[in-house]
């Protein structure tokens, strides 16, 4: 059998994308790569993944095309190798319900594929399909907004149940027509076309009819290159996922103690509550601040004063308000043991605070400055630190 890429291993996926167990020969085994007369394995190819399954009892983990033949890596499982020597009969099966959510996601990315080239005059230059992901490159941008509309026709092309019609042709042959193709090979070329909606040239499996693929959804999409990237899913994939968000929906609606359609609008609101939450907890704290710098002994040389929220401007004026009675260093530390603290250090008459900022570098790896009469900055320290520093640290 001649094809596309001239590969001599005999390629029976090719043939039937529903068959399930073959017979091969062995052409070489060594270790456990085995290179067999023909297989029923697709290979990694066109950005698919390969099949799954077994050859001669063993897991077959990866399959791909050297030169000319398709190698099949095994999982020996500590055996030597595979016992199987060239020019000996064999056996594999693959992984079906792989090998078929494989052909309804692909199948479905020529759907997608010929609607988007039909209505945008884009093309796929890119895909990707493995059980992480379903990905399609395009070459230009499809409109968000249009988005929705794609997803029901390709969901109407899936209920109309077209055939899919495989043909081989000679790519310099005019009866090939007009066909979508990432790649300008030459030799035969393999056009699978879902007759009205798509023709496309290709090498992996696909569904008989169009309606095996079942629901395709749109998952994503991401302005990539110069162009898209669209994420799909098809048939129990596309379930699961809908499944999983619906669950999502439901636990958190449950949690909110609202209906799904209320929950946007609520979490809205309740991320506005939070806000202004935050910042009444912030005035109070820094109200308490000033509170305790008016409250701070009058006879100690140094004051420094804590707080959990309180913000820059309340500890500056705590700060004014404390350099104006003490001749020593007066700080406010904002913050937490376990995330650090922000710092504003003033200087009375008899300090410099450009020397408390310098020790708080020194001692404790702090950063920040500024002027001999105020210095800020941030330090990842322990209260208990820092109150010590500031009572016994040479200040
Ligand atoms: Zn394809």
């Amino acid at each position: 059998m001649q094809d596309a890429a001239g590969v001599k291993t005999g390629r029976l996926y090719e043939e039937d994308a529903y068959a399930v167990h073959f017979d091969a020969a062995v052409v070489s085994a060594e270790g456990n790569d085995v290179v067999l007369d023909r297989t029923l394995f697709f290979p990694e190819e066109g950005g698919q993944v390969p099949d799954r399954g077994t050859l001669a009892g063993f897991p077959v983990t990866d399959v791909q095309i050297r030169g000319d033949e398709i190698h099949h890596t095994l999982d020996l499982n500590g055996a030597p190798d595979t016992g199987l020597r060239a020019g000996d009969r064999t056996e594999g099966d693959i992984d079906w319900a792989f090998r078929f959510s494989n052909m309804q996601q692909h199948s479905g990315e020529h759907l997608f594929s010929g609607l988007v080239h039909r209505m945008f005059g884009l093309d796929n230059v890119g895909f990707h399909l493995s059980e992480r992901e379903v990905t399609l490159d395009f070459n230009g941008v499809i409109p968000p907004d249009r988005l929705e509309e794609l997803e029901i026709l390709v969901n109407r092309a899936v209920t109309a149940d077209v055939p899919s019609v495989i043909r081989y042709y000679e790519s310099s042959d005019p009866e090939a027509g007009e066909y979508r193709s990432k790649l300008d090979l030459p030799g035969m070329v393999r056009i699978v076309e879902f007759p009205g909606y798509d023709r496309c040239a290709c090498c992996a499996p696909h569904v008989r009819r169009t309606g095996e693929i079942g629901l395709l959804i749109v998952t994503g999409m991401i302005r990539y290159k110069k162009g898209v990237r669209v994420s799909i899913l098809c048939g129990e994939r596309a379930l699961k996922e809908c499944r999983r968000d619906r669950n999502i929906v439901l636990q958190t609606a449950q949690y909110l103690t609202t209906s799904p359609n209320e929950i946007y609008a609520q979490t809205v609101r309740a991320r506005e509550e939070i806000r202004t939450l935050k910042g009444r907890v912030k005035e109070l704290a820094g109200e308490k601040m000033l509170r305790a710098a008016a409250g701070a002994d009058p006879d100690a040389e140094h004051v420094i004063l804590f707080s959990e929220d309180a913000d820059d401007a309340a500890a500056r004026s705590a700060v004014n308000m404390l350099t104006a009675s003490h001749r020593g260093y007066c700080g406010v530390f904002t913050g937490s043991d376990e995330d650090g603290y922000r710092f504003v250090i003033g200087a009375g008459s008899g300090a410099d605070a450009k020397e408390a900022a310098e020790l708080l570098r020194g001692r404790l790896g702090a950063r920040g400055g500024g002027s001999p009469r105020m210095v800020q900055g941030s330090v990842k320290a322990a209260a208990d630190d820092l109150r010590a520093l500031f009572s016994t640290g040479g200040v």
